[in-house]
């Protein structure tokens, strides 16, 4: 693996957070690593083909970067931020519904995270106060 690369994947496994290539590339950028955008995509690409990252595609938001230990995703449907969440295998109940070979399932939960849940509860307060 590149050096490039194994910053890169460095900088995905010890985050938290799920970022864009973009945040990636800040971040890289401010420990002083002087890599451009367009090679963190590509890295970003060949990481994910060859399994070491996988890349989480929510509609209407850029795509970011995970690592690949088996974990799930609530998404936020005001903010879409991601959480992880690990749900119980369900390998063998959705194979129970299918008579072909399940390889592998990608569970997206939508909920309203804690924050634009608060916000959504300040601006209703402001609502009452109003009436
Ligand atoms: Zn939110
Ligand atoms: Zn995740």
């Amino acid at each position: 693996m590149n050096h490039n690369a194994q910053i890169i994947l460095d900088a995905i496994i010890e985050s938290d957070e799920h970022m864009t290539a973009e945040q990636i590339h800040m971040l890289l950028r401010d420990s002083g690593n002087n890599i451009s955008l367009a090679t963190v995509y590509n890295n970003l690409g060949k990481l994910c083909e060859q399994g070491n990252i996988r890349k989480v595609c929510v509609a209407g938001y850029p795509d970011r970067y995970d690592k690949v230990v088996k974990h799930d995703h609530l998404i936020c449907r005001k903010c879409g931020k991601l959480s992880d969440i690990s749900f119980s295998d369900l390998t063998g109940f959705l194979q129970s519904q299918t008579d072909e070979e399940i390889l592998s399932y990608d569970l997206q939960v939508s909920y309203i995270c804690p924050d634009c849940r608060k916000k959504e509860q300040k601006e209703q307060e402001r609502k009452d106060v109003g009436k």
